[in-house]
């Protein structure tokens, strides 16, 4: 392999993605690296790390390097007889020319990626949308001549960002081609975001939130049971129902608060000072929300963090990336939670159970 070709095939990926993108087996595309707020108290993800923006011909050539590898299986495939299916044989006949790309998880993305569809892709890292708009346009629109396959192109965004764009801006950046944004929503409740510097209230993500929408983006919501612990969880539950359900979303997605090594809220919790929701207090918590929530979303508890157990023993909760439809499934759910909360009863009372 010459350093000609190792550079051809070289791309940078970042260490995160939502759960739904890797069950899809989203092309990585990293935008910016990092997170240029990296302030919540719960969150370990970017802490060490220094936020910066990338210019777009640096991703766009990541783009044209991740289309080479694409080339170069599929030209195997053809000389190999298999008319340009992508297939392992192809593959391995690519890593025998350019060994390189034995020890490469790009290339494994890549490989995977193509094996299902080449449908999706997610852009990296924290908040895409920090990208000046023109730029970010830039990319989408390389990004989609160059895999016109692609049919879902999604990222994270912070609804701070979100509220500070105008409504053309992120018109713009959706009918190029970004279709879904990610939010961490955390809370709807003003004296918890304030206390886990969120850096935004709740009619802040509400304004994010529907503009998002009008704007005509997916979007998938993030809310943390059992953020606000014993003290603050029946504001948590009330004022994030009240604001999901003015923003009506496409989704919400359940991540369970669970205190990371290394950040405030760890500590805070090791002290004593942040006493944890019990396993049937976490329950008793979700179902007042679940009652408040008055919206047509979908739920969704597609996380480990979501491990709660029903009468057989298996989890509670479908993991499924399209969760459950309220209204009309809310019932379902309202039942499962009073299953899982006379399940609790009989179990020893361990929070931050984990699968
Ligand atoms: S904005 Fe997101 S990635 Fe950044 S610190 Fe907060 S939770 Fe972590």
């Amino acid at each position: 392999m010459s350093a000609e070709a190792a550079r051809k095939y070289s791309f940078e990926t970042g260490m995160y993605r939502p759960p739904s993108e890797g069950g899809s087996y989203s092309l990585l595309i990293r935008v910016t690296r990092n997170c240029p707020w990296n302030r919540c108290t719960f969150c370990s993800m970017y802490k060490q790390q220094k936020f910066s923006l990338r210019s777009p011909q640096e991703v766009k050539d990541d783009i044209d390097n991740m289309a080479a590898i694409c080339d170069g299986l599929k030209d195997f495939s053809w000389k190999l007889g298999y008319g340009g299916e992508i297939t392992r044989e192809a593959a391995i006949a690519m890593i025998n020319r350019d060994p390189v790309l034995n020890s490469s998880q790009g290339f494994v993305m890549i490989y995977n990626w193509l094996l299902s569809g080449g449908k999706t892709a997610f852009l990296q890292d924290a908040n895409s949308l920090i990208m000046k708009t023109d730029q970010l346009v830039d990319i989408l629109k390389h990004l989609r001549k160059t895999f016109p396959s692609l049919n879902r192109v999604t990222s994270y965004a912070r609804s701070k960002t979100v509220a500070q764009k105008s409504i053309d801006e992120l018109r713009e950046i959706c009918t190029t081609g970004l279709d879904r944004l990610h939010i961490g929503l955390e809370t709807g409740d003003d004296e918890l975001l304030k206390k886990i510097k969120k850096g935004v209230t709740a009619e802040g993500h509400i304004k994010a939130g529907k503009k998002a929408m009008e704007a005509g983006f997916q979007l998938s919501e993030y809310w943390m049971p059992g953020l606000g612990g014993k003290a603050m969880w029946e504001n948590h539950a009330r004022n994030t129902a009240r604001v999901m359900n003015a923003i009506n979303p496409h989704y919400i997605r359940s991540r369970p608060f669970f205190p990371s090594p290394g950040t405030p809220l760890f500590e805070a919790h090791e002290s004593g000072e942040f006493e944890p929701l019990s396993p049937s207090e976490q329950l008793e918590e979700l179902k007042l929300m679940m009652e408040e929530l008055d919206f047509t979303s979908k739920v969704c508890f597609d996380h480990a963090g979501n491990w709660w157990r029903g009468k057989n023993g298996g989890l509670l909760f479908t993991q499924s990336y399209e969760g459950y439809q309220f209204p009309e499934q809310k019932p379902v759910v309202l039942r499962l939670l009073e299953e899982g909360i006379e399940v609790q009863k009989n179990t020893p009372e361990t929070p931050f159970l984990r699968l």
